[in-house]
């Protein structure tokens, strides 16, 4: 199950499940987002923005910016975690 629904488990994520939380009501994703170097993505008004690739996504504040434009926000104690608000 924790391979075929690609669950987060430690050290990808240290937080316990809850039954609470955001993805309960289907307003939070996890997901790992990968790519080489630096991309070019467009925030939601439509600017061009760069965004280095970082291991670690929590610290990666340019791509919560490109995130938070869309409605999308960093939960930055949990690496997979993004929601509507950021919780
Ligand atoms: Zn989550």
């Amino acid at each position: 199950m924790v391979n075929g629904f690609g669950l987060a488990m430690p050290p990808n994520s240290n937080v316990a499940p809850s039954l609470t939380s955001n993805h309960i009501m289907g307003k939070a994703i996890d997901m790992t987002i990968l790519w080489t170097g630096e991309m070019t993505v467009n925030d939601k008004a439509g600017n061009s923005t760069k965004v280095q690739f970082s291991t670690n996504v929590n610290t990666n504040t340019q791509l919560h910016k490109v995130g938070a434009s869309y409605g999308v926000y960093k939960l930055t104690s949990d690496a997979p975690h993004w929601s509507h608000n950021g919780r």
